[in-house]
């Protein structure tokens, strides 16, 4: 069964074939590291994770590449702000970034590339770029010449002479084209000591040769899968086509991927809307991390997420008891079997264009189904983890470890609770349920007694 995904390009699903299989070679944007990453950047690197977690599973060899981009305005800017050098902001947000990514469980790319450990490679681009007459100097710095792209926008699928594009593109910059764009900026008195020496002038690289110079270097000409959030189909992955392709004459990547926004009640998330949540504000407000990888995998990936507090809670509840029944299950298992029919509906459903919401309905469905042993279901769910990615057997011990540290103070109010019970003053015993809920515990009542339970990790 082959897996198919929707190519940007194409505006279809196609059957993926990598160029060598099994390898696949997947280049993917990766953090500006200038500022936190916020929960729409943590989505695009979650859905990617699943890209990932999900060739794997049908016997790829992932080879994953990120960038850094460890030099920019935004950088710059930061570093005036906060006094400090453009390095040690870097190093701050990439050290933060990192361990979001772990408690996101988002597997380690094979290779992360920080832009300003890769200059040279931009430079030889770009010197190649003008060689062949495709970038031109002008006051500023280096420029890309549109009219030298053989389809220029067809990502985008733009209409060049649409003036909204030009509009976008006008800045005011010495260009000869408004939609031409920057390979390399000249060294300007505001970037202070960032810059890099090269032959056609001292400056910086510009964002999108960037990917391109570090995305051919560690890939080759031609990449299998290049992916990013919804917003860089136009300009970023535009350029880099533009750039890469005029270079090698190739085709820069075969199938381009892009993970729908995650948006607030009534506004983009972004930072100069200043809406943006990152994962410590979910963390703050007693959340998971694991709890967001659910919520995002509730919805299909190009599907735009409306981000609330309320379907966070209820994705967490839901991980949650996901939990208890793993836990409930592993109190019986030993030895059990991968359920050949459930894993065969958990691959075609990541097989079509990595639809998790039905694979997570169909986890779900196999938890309740009373014709799989416990340990058969274990198995199962554990297999099904290696895509999902939610780490089921170390959440089980945090799980575990919480209940058996139920503070006294719970118990009492528990108990306090059972007698109201028991002398059936009901209208009390409510109250005193709901004030252990809001302590972050649950009782189940049960026929033979009752159980506490943390309704949060
Ligand atoms: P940036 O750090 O802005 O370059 O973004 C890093 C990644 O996050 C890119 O792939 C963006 O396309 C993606 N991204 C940015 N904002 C959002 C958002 N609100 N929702 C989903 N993805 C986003
Ligand atoms: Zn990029």
């Amino acid at each position: 069964m082959a897996i198919r995904l929707y190519n940007t390009f194409s505006g279809k699903k196609e059957t993926f074939k990598p160029i060598n299989p099994p390898e696949v070679k997947l280049y993917q944007c990766g953090p500006t590291v200038y500022a936190e990453a916020h929960i729409g950047n943590l989505r695009t690197y979650i859905a990617n994770d699943i890209l990932r977690r999900a060739l794997e599973y049908d016997g790829f060899r992932v080879n994953q590449v990120m960038n850094i981009t460890d030099v920019d305005d935004k950088m710059i800017k930061r570093s005036r702000e906060e006094k400090t050098n453009l390095k040690e902001i870097a190093s701050k947000y990439e050290k933060v970034f990192l361990s979001d990514m772990e408690a996101l469980n988002i597997l380690r790319p094979a290779s992360l590339l920080r832009a300003t450990e890769n200059i040279e490679e931009m430079i030889r681009l770009i010197e190649k770029l003008i060689k062949i007459g495709a970038a031109y100097k002008s006051a500023n710095g280096i420029y890309f010449d549109i009219s030298k792209s053989d389809n220029y926008g067809r990502l985008a699928k733009l209409k060049i002479k649409n003036s909204a594009v030009s509009r976008i593109l006008k800045d005011e910059y010495d260009k000869e084209n408004p939609r031409d764009f920057a390979l390399w900026k000249f060294r300007a008195e505001e970037d202070g000591e960032v810059f890099f020496d090269a032959p056609f002038g001292a400056g910086r690289p510009g964002w999108h040769i960037e990917c391109s110079a570090m995305a051919m270097d560690a890939l080759g000409e031609t990449l299998d899968i290049h992916t990013g959030g919804h917003d860089l189909i136009f300009p970023h992955h535009t350029n880099e086509i533009a750039q890469s392709e005029a270079a090698t004459g190739k085709t820069f990547s075969r199938y381009w991927l892009h993970t729908g926004f995650v948006n607030m009640e009534n506004d983009k998330m972004s930072k100069s809307l200043g809406n943006v949540i990152t994962l410590s504000d979910v963390v703050k407000r007693n959340f998971h991390p694991l709890a967001f990888r659910y919520l995002a995998l509730t919805l299909h990936y190009r599907t735009p997420m409306r981000f609330s507090w309320e379907a966070l809670e209820a994705s967490q509840t839901a991980l949650l008891k996901l939990v208890r029944h793993f836990t409930e299950f592993q109190s019986e298992s030993n030895g059990g079997k991968i359920n050949n029919e459930y894993a065969k509906n958990f691959k075609e459903f990541l097989n079509d264009d990595l639809d998790t919401p039905r694979a997570l309905a169909l986890a779900w469905r196999l938890i309740k189904d009373g014709n799989v042993s416990d340990s058969d279901k274990i198995a199962t769910l554990l297999d099904f983890d290696r895509v999902l990615g939610f780490n089921l057997e170390k959440l089980a011990e945090e799980f575990k470890k919480t209940i058996e540290l139920i503070p006294e103070e719970i118990k009492s109010l528990v108990e306090e609770r059972e007698k109201a019970r028991k002398e059936k003053n009901f209208k009390k015993s409510d109250e005193l349920r709901k004030k252990i809920e809001e302590q972050g515990y649950e009782i189940e009542d049960e026929l033979a007694g009752f159980k506490i339970k943390r309704n949060k990790f």
